[in-house]
């Protein structure tokens, strides 16, 4: 995943003529059970070399959260076990969790990056 992100920042990058970035936050949906610290280290690695070589990469989780079709409750979940707490069905619709997207970037060249998802 890392080496897709830092490619979509350095396209960004080179669209608005940005020279170098000197932070990154993503918004990352627990599902995809990001470790930070090897994202962050995984990072430095694809980054090597590139406009985002040594930016600092922070990650925002964001919490799983589901809905039940049968009875239309949304539960917020730290596991991948989805049962409806209320009405027990495990007939659910995933409302969040998978997400990948830049929160914030600073960068030099040019100002703060809007938000895009990747
Ligand atoms: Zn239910």
């Amino acid at each position: 995943m890392t080496e897709s992100v830092n490619n979509a920042i350095l396209g960004l990058c080179e669209r608005a003529g940005w020279t170098r970035v000197r932070r990154i936050v993503l918004k990352v949906g627990g599902l995809r059970r990001a470790n930070p610290e090897l994202v962050a280290f995984a990072f430095s690695v694809v980054s090597r070399g590139t406009a985002t070589e040594g930016a600092e990469l922070s990650i925002l989780s964001l919490p799983i959260v589901f809905r039940c079709r049968a009875c239309g409750r949304d539960t917020g979940s730290e596991s991948t076990a989805f049962v409806c707490p209320r009405c027990g069905s495990p007939d659910v619709e995933l409302l969040s969790g998978l997400e990948l997207s830049i929160d914030s970037m600073e960068v030099e060249g040019g100002g703060t990056s809007p938000e895009e998802d990747l």
